[in-house]
């Protein structure tokens, strides 16, 4: 391959909204069979609202959205945005938290007003050794067999409340995923989310149901790129999220959303500008084209 070629294929990149990192990316672009796609933020636009508040019998709504708000304020994370924002919202100024603490692909915790809150999925609750009450587990499958992410808010050592919160799949994502097939490549879904959740994602973004792999944990985002390599695959991954770096830089192939973190976006072999996931498609078709050019 000339470089000269190359670098004609990275400066058509650029006028495409895709950034590559060096000519030498293109090469691993074109071998490509396999994309898997972030959830949050890649696929879906990752703008979360909170759209239902369950509280356990006794239990006052508007604490329970108070103190988890406090905390998740501290939090950039997409559920930490809707959950601050609805709380801030409908409850006024928040009050700050003591010793908060992120806890990657789990949730928040930490001290607000004397008082030790969680929130998160049922696996930071277990890690403190607390169950969901009846009705709120009742509640959380409700809201997730609709399609939406629920979350637990405990505090003081009891699951007192869930909030449900849904994110909207990108007007682009399903243009996007038809265009990555029609170039061969196999979507697969990646999320950290709950498998109704993936599930309804997929469906309305055209991913097939049985490629969808859920509610893994960050450090597990690497494992499974590394399982499809194993079974002889070539990967792209794209994702948005500090949670998506590792696997970004694990992948054959990294995409990163240049609307997402900056973790992303250094761990990618390319970026994609305006956070489109159509630019995916035409990076891969960009490579292949070059790459035909030259050889
Ligand atoms: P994704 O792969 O979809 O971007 P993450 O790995 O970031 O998801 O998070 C996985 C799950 O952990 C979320 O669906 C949620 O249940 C829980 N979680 C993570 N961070 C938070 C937070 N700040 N507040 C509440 N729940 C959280
Ligand atoms: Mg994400």
């Amino acid at each position: 391959a000339t470089p000269t070629a190359l670098l004609v294929g990275t400066g058509r990149g650029a006028q495409l909204g895709i950034l590559i990192k060096g000519p030498e990316v293109l090469e691993n672009t074109r071998r490509v069979d396999t994309v898997v796609l972030d959830k949050t933020g890649t696929v879906t636009t990752g703008r979360m609202s909170l759209v239902g508040l369950a509280v356990a019998p006794g239990e006052d709504e508007e604490e329970a959205l108070r103190l988890a708000g406090a905390l998740e304020h501290a939090s950039e994370h997409p559920i930490a945005r809707a959950v601050a924002e609805a709380a801030a919202e409908r409850t006024g100024p928040l009050p700050a938290p003591e010793g908060f603490e992120n806890v990657p692909g789990r949730g928040v915790q930490g001290v607000v007003e004397g008082h030790a809150v969680l929130v998160g999925r049922e696996r930071l609750l277990a890690d403190w050794a607390l169950e969901l009450p009846e009705e709120l587990a009742a509640a959380k499958a409700a809201a997730e067999e609709a399609g939406r992410t629920a979350v637990a808010v405990a505090w003081d050592g009891r699951a007192r409340a869930v909030l449900e919160v849904a994110d909207a799949v990108k007007e682009t994502s399903a243009e996007a995923i038809r265009r990555l097939r029609d170039l061969g490549l196999t979507p697969i879904l990646l999320t950290g989310d709950n498998a109704a959740v993936a599930r309804a994602v997929a469906a309305e973004a055209g991913i097939d149901p049985e490629l969808v792999i859920a509610e893994v944990l960050p450090e597990e985002k690497v494992d499974a790129v590394r399982r499809l390599q194993a079974e002889g695959r070539t990967v792209a991954m794209v994702g948005d999220g500090v949670n998506d770096a590792a696997a970004l830089a694990t992948a054959d192939l990294g995409l990163a959303m240049g609307t997402g973190t900056d973790a992303a976006i250094e761990a990618g072999d390319l970026t994609l500008v305006r956070g489109d996931l159509r630019a995916a498609a035409d990076a891969i078709r960009l490579s292949r084209r070059t790459l035909r050019t030259i050889q």
